[in-house]
């Protein structure tokens, strides 16, 4: 299988970072902006970067983008370009188009024109970081569905010295233990004879009510 290939339009604060962390992830990057310092500052970090107006159809139809696997549009409080280069995108048949908003109604028009997700990165880093200052760290789990997810759960100080056989979490609390971390080293799968130590982490499965009273506890 190639490497993932990725456009992302608009090198704000939020395309750049989407834009590096994809490079950094191994993917192929073609970044697009109007402004030459932007382009010159990111060039030797992506594949492609391109001084261009996103709304330059004649322009990004060089560009060969029909085969991208996903576009990134980052262009910020510009809704008239973000809608062109979205239709654009879908229009290549580009499968994955994902355009940052700020407001809903922007967020409706996006989708309307055929954006498969729109984010407000702003609003959504500020709710979750209300939650991570109310919950603690229980919204780092990963959803597995709305009511199941997988996270990490520091063991309990009663839990120390038992193994998992003795401490029956699974009928206990309804929760699957898949791993467990203990300075840095990582058994996963751990079997029924592991004893729990002090300062272990367990990263488990289970309902998010159940995993939120053991993270508070
Ligand atoms: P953030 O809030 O993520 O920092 P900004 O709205 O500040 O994002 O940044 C938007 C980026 O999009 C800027 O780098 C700007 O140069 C670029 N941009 C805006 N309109 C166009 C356009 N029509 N064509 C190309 N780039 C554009």
């Amino acid at each position: 299988m190639g490497k993932k290939e990725f456009v992302v339009f608009g090198l704000g604060r939020f395309g750049k970072s989407v834009a590096l962390t994809l490079a950094d992830s191994g993917c192929e990057v073609l970044v697009v902006d109007d402004n030459e310092e932007k382009i010159h500052d990111i060039a030797e970090y992506v594949t492609y970067a391109v001084k261009a107006d996103v709304t330059d159809a004649e322009t990004l139809s060089t560009l060969g983008l029909r085969n991208f696997d996903g576009a990134i549009i980052a262009i910020g409080e510009n809704l008239e370009a973000s809608v062109l280069v979205t239709i654009l995108v879908k229009e290549l048949g580009i499968p994955y188009v994902l355009a940052k908003v700020q407001t809903d109604t922007q967020a409706k028009v996006l989708k309307k024109v055929g954006a498969d997700m729109v984010v407000f990165p702003e609003k959504e880093t500020g709710i979750r970081i209300a939650n991570k200052l109310v919950h603690g760290n229980f919204f780092d789990a990963i959803e597995l569905s709305t009511t199941f997810s997988m996270m990490e759960l520091d063991a309990l100080p009663e839990w120390y010295g038992k193994t998992l056989s003795e401490l029956d979490l699974r009928a206990k609390y309804d929760i699957n233990v898949i791993g467990v971390k203990n300075r840095g080293k990582f058994n996963f799968n751990p079997t029924a004879e592991e004893i729990i130590d002090r300062d272990d982490i367990l990263v488990v499965i289970g309902r998010n009510e159940t995993l939120s009273q053991l993270q508070n506890h």
